[in-house]
């Protein structure tokens, strides 16, 4: 890895995505084993209301922490135990991590850590082998493995991590429990004391006021097929899914909002408009004609072109490459009307053409998409398939940084040759970006 990588890895940008006009702001390598969809849910039959009573669990620590059933209050406690072992960079860890490896927000890395809410980068309570956890905010309690920051996750870290604990939390609190959505007609919601659940689909879980469900009750259901016909179709583009196949879970988090309309990783973070606030913009209301769909296909598409946390060839803009996954979706499940950037992400192409400079095309993330898609355009409609999927057996080293844009577009032309079968310099040349 060179020494510019390196820097690029220190520097890796935040994903923060705005509404409409997806701003350009602000990593990891490896890969491991196969998908499993169980990972990040908890106790499986926590009661609609408190108390919570005592419930174990594992705690895997590839996933993307862990609901423990339990929603605290300001000032109320749980109690946590946890026993055995699991893995970073393949060095088995006791609960208690390995400080001499460094420490994340005071807790050892590799150690269990237990937090109240994901709000991005959000205070985490040590647990190691027990503990006792007061809250200072009202919300759910979740628990998992401490080795990195919350952006470390977006860009695949958690795939060093393996194995899991066994962890048994008490409490007396309310609960939050886990609806899948094949039995949302049946729930008790008007039960649900702590006011908050998470629905579960294929390929999500979606944390939620519980009586947003029943405001959307009518639309849910195709609402969560809309959610998971997206994740599907950015699957089979991909062809892998990201975080081993675990579930995308998507939760409100009003930090972000100085700064992000949604940022991607495990979970998707987004402002609590997106659960509660337009009838055109509720995740529940997915399905609905008139919903923007862009950013929910959009933050998806971050965490597909991440697969395997394989990314510094997007570091030039990182937020032109989702937009190949979003366009895929919107075409596929024919949505393209109603959904502003579709129609108007190649408005510059014209204009640049003429004598356009090439920073223009690097700072714009719209004329880079359409950049992009214009190599589908010359070599074919599965172009991307094929570039993706290549993309599956490469990691950031294979990537000949030298910390000039000219060697990343060097590299993305060696991996588009490929997938197209044949030299596509004529496209980088015609559009002025550079190449060596
Ligand atoms: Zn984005």
């Amino acid at each position: 890895m060179t020494r510019a990588l390196l820097s690029a890895l220190v520097l890796a940008p935040l994903l923060a995505c705005t509404k409409g006009v997806v701003d350009p702001e602000t990593g990891a390598d490896t890969a491991d084993s196969a998908a499993d969809p169980t990972l990040g849910i908890g106790p499986a039959a926590v009661t609609p209301s408190g108390p919570y009573g005592e419930h174990s669990f594992d705690v895997p620590a590839d996933a993307h922490w862990v609901n423990t059933g339990v929603f605290l209050r300001e000032g109320e406690t749980l109690e946590i135990t946890a026993t055995g072992t699991w893995e970073l960079d393949g060095q088995a860890l006791s609960t208690e991590g390995d400080a001499a490896l460094g420490e994340q927000r005071g807790c050892a890395l590799g150690s269990l850590a237990v937090r109240s809410g994901l709000r991005f980068e959000d205070a985490l309570s040590c647990v190691g082998a027990g503990a006792s956890f007061t809250a200072e905010s009202d919300d759910v309690v979740y628990v998992g493995m401490i080795f990195a920051t919350d952006l470390g996750d977006a860009y695949g870290e958690r795939l060093r991590a393996d194995g899991a604990l066994q962890v048994t939390v008490s409490a007396s609190a309310d609960t939050v429990p886990t609806v899948s959505i094949d039995s949302l007609l049946d729930y008790p919601f008007d039960q649900v004391s702590s006011g908050w659940v998470e629905l579960q689909s294929a390929h999500h879980l979606v944390t939620l006021p519980a009586d947003q469900v029943v405001a959307d009750m009518a639309t849910a259901q195709a609402a969560m097929d809309t959610m998971d016909r997206i994740y599907e179709i950015e699957e089979s583009m991909r062809g892998a899914a990201p975080f081993e196949g675990e579930r995308i879970r998507w939760v409100p988090d009003a930090s972000i909002e100085d700064f992000a309309y949604m940022l991607a990783s495990n979970p998707v973070r987004g402002v609590p408009a997106l659960f509660d606030g337009g009838e055109d913009q509720r995740i529940l209301r997915a399905a609905e004609p008139n919903t923007d769909i862009w950013g929910f296909a959009h933050e998806l598409g971050h965490c597909f072109s991440f697969v395997n946390g394989t990314w510094v060839y997007q570091y030039v803009n990182l937020e032109s490459w989702p937009n190949l996954f979003t366009i895929r979706v919107l075409e596929e499940l024919e949505r393209t009307e109603n959904q502003p950037n579709y129609e108007t992400y190649c408005d510059g192409k014209e204009s640049y053409l003429a004598g356009g400079e090439y920073e223009t095309l690097a700072a714009d993330p719209f004329l880079q998409l359409c950049f992009l898609k214009d190599f589908e355009s010359e070599y074919g409609a599965s172009f991307y398939d094929d570039f993706f999927q290549g993309m599956n057996s490469q990691s950031n080293s294979d990537i000949a940084y030298d910390g000039t844009e000219a060697s990343i577009w060097g590299y993305v032309k060696g991996r588009f040759d490929l997938a197209a079968g044949q030299n596509t310099a004529e496209v980088f040349e015609k559009w002025g970006v550079p190449v060596e």
